[in-house]
Formats: C-alpha cells, structure tokens, sequence
C-alpha cells in the first residue's frame, strides 16, 4: 500500500514538472486582491477585469491572482478598501478626493480616510442623465415632480445628482420622486416605464445606456446645464466641464454630444498593501499599455501621462517606485 501511494505521489510530481510548472506544495504563496468595481453593465466592471487580466497574465512571477467583484460603486469600494474587505477598487476622482480630505458634506465627513491610497487614473466619466421622450423632461429643472432614479446609496453617482439637483435649485425630497436603485437596474425601469429618467456617472459607451437606449421606449439625453451648474464648478473643482458622446448611442432620439460635467475614474488601494504588488500591477498595466487601451472604447482617450492626473490622495509608494524607473516621475 505504501509503496503505491510512493508511486502516485512520484508520478505526479513527475507529471508536473512535465507539464512545466514547479508542484503546488513547492510553489510560492499566492496573494489574492480583490478589485471592488460597480454594476456589470458600468465600466468599472470590465475595468478590473483588464487591470486583472494584464497581472494575472504574469501570475507565476508575482505570485499574484487577482479577481473582480460587482459592488455598488464608488463609495462602497472604498469604504471596503478602508476596512480590508477589498484590496483594489475602481473610485470617481471626486470620490478619492472626498474620503481622503473627509469633505464637509460627503459620507466621510469628518472623518478624512488618511490610508487611501491612489494608483493610477483611467478613463472620463460624465454625470449621464437620460429621460424617456414621453415624460416631457428636456431640462433638468423639468425634472421637478418625475420619477428620477438618483443612484443607489455606495454608488459614485449619487453624490453626483444631488450636487447637480441643489445646484439648479432642485430638492431630491420634496421636488421630485427619488429612487435610489442600481444603476444596472435603471435602465430597464426606464424602459418598463416606471421611473422616467435616471442619473448615472459614466465612462463611455456602456452597456446600462445602451440598454436603456436600445428599447422600445423612446430616450434622450438631457444636458445638465445652466448658472447654478457653473457655481458648482467654481465651488467643487474636481467637477469639470464635459459632454456625453451621444453618438455611442443610435437608438436615444437626440444625435450631437450633450453637454454635462464629468470626473475621471481612478485606481486606488489602501496604504497597507506591499509596495511589490502594488508595483506589480502598475507595471504589468504601464508596460503593456496599448494592449490595455484596447480592452475598452472607453480607454481610447488614455496617455500614460493623463493617468498620473486628476488623483488627491498620496500615490501608493509601489506606483511611486514604477512612474519614476520610467521617467512618469521625477
Ligand atoms: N461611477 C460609478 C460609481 O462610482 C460607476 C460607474 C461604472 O461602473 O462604470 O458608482
């Protein structure tokens, strides 16, 4: 009996080495980092798939596997971040700046969240409002007394829509019906016609908005616009001008960009995380940059540079240790 479990266990160290790879008891200990994203049909989602993707590529010389998680956006994300529930997360810009300062007003106020760390920044997102036809909103003061999903709570979009609602005047309680679902839910209640528009900060194309633009009931973007919008900027300047490309989009009945604000989605992790793995996942992105650029439309505006912008928390010092062996950094 002996002797044949000393044969098996020789044949499959054996077969192992064969097949290439060193037998799983010699092997080196796996990390496993969890990126915290947002909806499935978001950006963020298939974001931390490529950032996965590119470092999971070179697993067995890192010995790291990264995984994705859906969560509920933004603030979830970091607040995960923060407690250790998530390693990595994809954050608005606005957000990031938020948590670390503990903003008056945000869910962190007060309580400034000093371990965030950021890594990178990625693509723009535009504070998305879409209605549908029927509904009669063309503006967003005609908003006043509609069923107007406003993000759920955790989401990066709702602080987004109620900065954009008291800007113009609008109070998300007593003006309007405010849902706070889901943005991968939004869309179909837009079609089913039980909200009639949705608020959702954005990278595009995405798959929510062409869901939500590609049924039977007729949409149209609506620009999120006027002189209480220009006072926020000038208050808030993580928020800048931009538009939504509506072209993306064949099925909403307006054709030209529309005009809105927007941030950046960033990268970012907590102070605690090994400077080797942070490094590691920077470089297999920045090396492999124009593989990474092709993994979303979304990424079509990315430069190496842009990514180092539009971030307020300190850099993680494993990003650090990357951008200035490349020359991004002094
Ligand atoms: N910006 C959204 C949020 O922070 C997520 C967008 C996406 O998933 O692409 O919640």
């Amino acid at each position: 009996m002996k002797k044949v479990l000393m044969l098996t266990v020789a044949v499959v160290f054996g077969l192992a080495l064969l097949m290439g790879g060193a037998p799983a008891d010699v092997q080196a200990k796996t990390t496993f980092v969890t990126i915290g994203t947002g909806g499935i049909t978001g950006v963020y989602y298939p974001t931390g798939g490529a950032i996965a993707k590119m470092v999971n590529a070179k697993r067995k010389e890192y010995g790291i596997r990264a995984t994705v998680e859906s969560t509920g956006g933004s603030v979830f994300n970091v607040n995960a971040i923060m407690s250790g529930d998530l390693e990595f997360g994809v954050v608005q810009s606005d957000r990031q700046y938020q948590a670390y300062n503990g903003e008056e007003g945000s869910e962190w106020a007060g309580k400034p969240q000093k371990d965030l760390r950021a890594v990178f920044s990625i693509h723009p997102e535009s504070v998305t409002l879409i209605a549908s036809v029927e509904s009669g909103i063309k503006t967003i003061m005609d908003l006043k007394g509609k069923r107007v999903n406003i993000g759920n709570p955790g989401s990066g979009q709702l602080g987004n829509s109620k900065d954009a609602l008291e800007a113009v005047g609008i109070d998300y309680e007593k003006d309007l019906k405010a849902e706070f679902v889901k943005a991968a839910e939004a869309p179909g209640l837009l079609q089913d016609g039980r909200i009639d528009a949705f608020f959702y900060t954005v990278g595009h194309p995405n798959g929510a908005i062409k869901e939500a633009t590609a049924g039977k009931t007729k949409v149209m973007f609506v620009p999120v616009e006027g002189a209480g919008l220009e006072a926020l900027f000038a208050k808030k300047t993580y928020y800048a001008k931009s538009v939504v490309p509506v072209k993306n989009y064949p099925g909403a009945v307006n054709d030209a960009d529309v005009p809105t604000f927007g941030v950046k989605a960033t990268f970012v992790t907590s102070a605690v995380r090994p400077d080797e793995e942070v490094y590691a996942i920077v470089k297999e992105v920045f090396d492999n940059f124009d593989k990474f650029k092709k993994l979303h439309p979304a990424y079509a505006v990315l430069t190496k540079e842009g990514m180092l912008e539009g971030l307020s928390a300190p850099l993680h010092p494993g990003a650090i240790k990357y951008y200035k062996e490349v020359g991004l950094m002094k």
